[in-house]
């Protein structure tokens, strides 16, 4: 294949990470050479898994790992089902009926037939494909990525699921406190951002002004912005109310941006039921821009990540690395990406959120400072280089278990 020099490769990183990071990197891909992996989700847009997932598959070809990405297929029944058991995991309540559990179980089974997997690992994302292990003659060990918030999963549902996790050689969760009771070796890598995609690279004030006046978004006053799937665990409406809350002190635009997944049935009716709270000044888009992204997060004020339950946020690393400070629900993987009061604030409940707001807003001194050791955080824990990284030590793991010992094989 033709190389192409647009696309990212380890080499940019080396002016953020070091030469040295750079060459060890490197050095355990060459061992590695042509290792064939397959990555398995449910979506190719909207949400953090695929915008990962697109990042993660190029830097591990650019490396000389054969990555490929297969996205399975369902009805909106499947998708239905399987967005009630993600909101289970993340401890909502579910009637787990046999109904459900066949059709998720064949719809499945569908995709089993008509995907072809021989590859040296495959890696199976998140609970729609799970059940995917149970069907193939292994060739090679297959891991399961949980992304979500396993704090504290549904008991029916996780019994259900164990069954099938347990036939995985290893689990990926993204903190330790998403531990579970497994037979099976459970790993915890953080996600990670991509500095160099449209919506995370530099953008000069005159890309910025240009996105923001595309959507008529008023720039007279200090934007506060949240960028989210439109999804009840990312509690837009406390976010309205914390601003409402906020305006009571400070002059601000609220912004609330996001998008609906392919995977994700009830984008379009959380969407819906925030409408009436449209004014002037509060503004709700659902676009697919991740320019538009990218300027809101930079030219934010500050930016919110209010949710109720969340396994890592993307969108908190992404403001952050941006230098602008972030408000966080006080839950999950939040907890682990912003330092209380240093490179940000947590908060548990809309009052909280709304005082921060007021306090950011009016602090400027403050934003820079929060804002520089945000950026910074970000640059020493949560570029994609670290995730490639712990994913070839991974791969390594497994070449040398699975070579001394080819009997361990499923
Ligand atoms: N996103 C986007 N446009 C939107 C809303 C979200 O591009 O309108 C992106 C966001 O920038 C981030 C991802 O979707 O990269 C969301 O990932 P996160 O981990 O924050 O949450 P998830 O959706 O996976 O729960």
């Amino acid at each position: 294949m033709e190389p192409n020099d647009r696309l990212t490769q380890l080499r940019d990183y080396e002016p953020l990470i070091g030469a040295e990071a750079t060459e060890r990197i490197y050095r355990k891909a060459e061992k590695l050479r042509d290792f064939h992996v397959a990555h398995i989700n449910s979506t190719y847009y909207g949400g953090g898994v695929a915008s990962l997932l697109s990042s993660v598959t190029l830097l591990m070809n650019s490396v000389g790992i054969k990555a490929g990405w297969r996205v399975i297929q369902g009805s909106p029944d499947f998708f239905s089902i399987t967005k009630k058991m993600h909101n289970a995991l993340q401890g909502g309540t579910i009637n787990l009926s046999e109904r459900k559990k066949q059709l998720y179980e064949d719809i499945v089974y569908e995709n089993v037939v008509r995907t072809h997997l021989d590859h040296d690992m495959v890696i199976v994302h998140d609970p729609q494909p799970l059940p995917m292990v149970r069907h193939y003659q292994k060739r090679g060990p297959w891991v399961w990525r949980c992304h979500v918030d396993l704090s504290r999963p549904e008991a029916s549902l996780w019994r259900y699921f164990s069954d099938y996790v347990e036939r995985y050689d290893a689990v990926i969760l993204s903190i330790e406190d998403y531990k579970q009771d497994l037979r099976t070796p459970q790993l915890f890598f953080m996600p990670a951002i991509d500095p160099f995609t449209i919506k995370n690279r530099d953008f000069s004030d005159r890309e910025v002004d240009e996105r923001l006046a595309h959507y008529d978004i008023p720039t007279d006053l200090p934007l506060v912005v949240q960028v989210s799937r439109f999804d009840r665990w990312k509690d837009p409406q406390g976010v309205i109310e914390a601003f409402k809350q906020a305006q009571e002190e400070v002059d601000a635009t609220l912004v609330l941006l996001g998008n609906v997944a392919t995977d994700d049935p009830e984008g379009t009716e959380v969407y819906e039921s925030l409408l009436g709270c449209r004014s002037e000044r509060i503004i709700i888009l659902s676009r697919e821009d991740t320019a538009l992204v990218n300027a809101l997060q930079r030219r934010a004020a500050v930016v919110l990540q209010k949710s109720l339950r969340e396994g890592f946020g993307l969108t908190v690393a992404e403001a952050m690395w941006k230098g602008t400070p972030v408000i966080g629900g006080n839950v999950g993987g939040i907890r682990h990406q912003i330092a209380d009061g240093v490179n940000g604030f947590l908060v548990s409940s809309v009052e909280e959120a709304a005082q921060r707001i007021v306090q950011l807003v009016t602090d400027e001194e403050l934003r820079r400072r929060m804002g520089a050791k945000a950026r910074e955080s970000v640059k020493e824990r949560f570029l994609l280089s670290r995730l490639l990284e712990q994913y070839l030590d991974l791969m390594t793991s497994f070449e040398t278990v699975y070579c001394l010992h080819p009997e361990r094989m499923g």
